[in-house]
């Protein structure tokens, strides 16, 4: 039976962030997952992902965010790729959105100067939009196109032969936690579990805490494709009500301008990846797009699906209720990590670096709005 100090189970963005953690500070690791890199499965594939300083989910997680900003950069220096495109984030919504209030607010918080713009003027500045007059915007500094694709490539080479190519099933025991993939049995001091949208199947307790919902991506072709490239064209989130949200990137990539919707779509389970993303699924982008982003309009080219893992509302403390879970499991050597949320990728450097440090370090604890006790199943 091989023996290692860590397993980590999933190496999607944030398992390969804390395997990563592991290795780089001598600790005796492995990190098990039977998908490679680029397939696309799990919540992590795709090319990209939006960086953002500022959030308007939470304002705590600028600290979060100014954290794993410096991660990527140690990262992309160490190895000569681009892994952040430094991009402005325009949000915009409707006369009193709570969205854009909350990134302003998030900003100012910081001290950062009022990033509050008129419409007009954001219209001017970026010649593909057409923002009602009377919308709030706001255009954040400090965001930037994330390539998810390049890390994940980034991450895996540097864990080298640290990776078991398999799935893997675990057993907790009372001095570690036994793994068990096809071929082989393991042994492993502690285990993080970073499975994504499958860890609700793995731990049906916090599976009831847990929601995955399929979410549809589109490739636009662009009306005014000089308007959407690089460096003229911000990533944009904009708001036409609760539960209409839509977000998209620059023509990057030659592949068309990427845009989606950020409300939730339909539940489902950790396998259910068909039927490809449907013209219905992506007509709310379609109508966003046309009646806001004129310049960025057209035809879809390309699609895709992905699975959001969203943590419920806590009952103990008020939060946003979708707050990453990153908690050591009770009475259990597991730590689990459940982040997603739609929109976790950006932290993954610093999330790695939680769940490393709880798994080797018994004094170290996650911040109270990441832990289980939140919830009154886990008080
Ligand atoms: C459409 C979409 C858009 C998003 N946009 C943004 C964004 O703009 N900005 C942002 O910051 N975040 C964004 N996110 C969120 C971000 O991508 C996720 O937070 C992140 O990818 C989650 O990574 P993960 O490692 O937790 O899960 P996953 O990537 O799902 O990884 C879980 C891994 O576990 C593996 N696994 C499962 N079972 C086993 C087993 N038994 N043994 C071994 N391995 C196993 C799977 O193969 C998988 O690779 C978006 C997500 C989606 C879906």
């Amino acid at each position: 039976m091989r023996k290692c100090d860590v397993a980590v189970i999933g190496l999607g963005l944030m398992g390969s962030a804390a395997l990563d953690a592991l290795l780089s500070s001598g600790v005796d690791a492995l990190g098990f997952d039977p998908v490679g890199a680029g397939a696309n499965r799990g919540s992590s594939h795709g090319s990209c992902r939006i960086f953002r300083r500022f959030n308007f989910e939470n304002p705590n997680y600028t600290a979060l965010s100014d954290e794993a900003h410096a991660g990527w950069i140690r990262l992309q220096e160490a190895h000569g790729q681009t892994i952040l495109t430094p991009t402005p984030v325009l949000e915009a919504g409707r006369p009193g959105s709570k969205m854009v209030a909350a990134s302003r607010a998030a900003a100012i918080a910081m001290g950062h100067p009022d990033p509050a713009l008129a419409a007009a003027e954001a219209n001017r500045r970026f010649p593909a939009f057409d923002l009602p007059d009377d919308w709030d915007v706001v255009v954040q500094d400090g965001g930037a196109i994330l390539r998810t694709e390049v890390v994940m490539e980034i991450m895996r080479a540097r864990a080298g032969n640290r990776i078991i190519a398999q799935s893997a099933q675990f057993e907790p025991r009372h001095d570690g936690v036994s793994i068990r993939t096809a071929n082989d049995a393991f042994f492993a001091e502690r285990a993080i579990l970073a499975l994504g949208p499958w860890l609700g199947r793995a731990l049906p307790k916090l599976g009831a805490l847990l929601k995955v919902t399929r979410q549809a991506v589109g490739w636009f072709r662009p009306a005014r494709p000089e308007a959407v490239a690089l460096g003229r064209f911000p990533i944009f989130i904009v708001e036409r009500g609760a539960n209409d949200v839509v977000y998209g990137f620059p023509n990057f990539e030659a592949r068309g301008v990427k845009a989606a919707p950020h409300n939730h779509g339909p539940v489902v389970g950790p396998d259910d990846w068909d039927p490809p993303a449907t013209d219905g699924e992506l007509g709310l982008v379609s109508d966003a797009l046309a009646a806001l982003v004129p310049g960025a309009t057209g035809p879809i080219i390309d699609r895709d699906i992905c699975l959001y893992t969203n943590s419920l509302a806590a009952d103990r403390r008020p939060d946003q209720g979708e707050e990453f879970i990153i908690d050591r499991w009770p009475d259990s050597r597991l730590v689990v990590c459940s982040a997603c949320s739609g929109h976790g990728a950006k932290f993954a450097p610093a999330i790695g670096r939680r769940l490393a440090r709880l798994a080797t370090d018994p004094t170290f604890e996650a911040e109270p709005f990441f832990r289980l006790s939140r919830y009154s199943a886990f008080a």
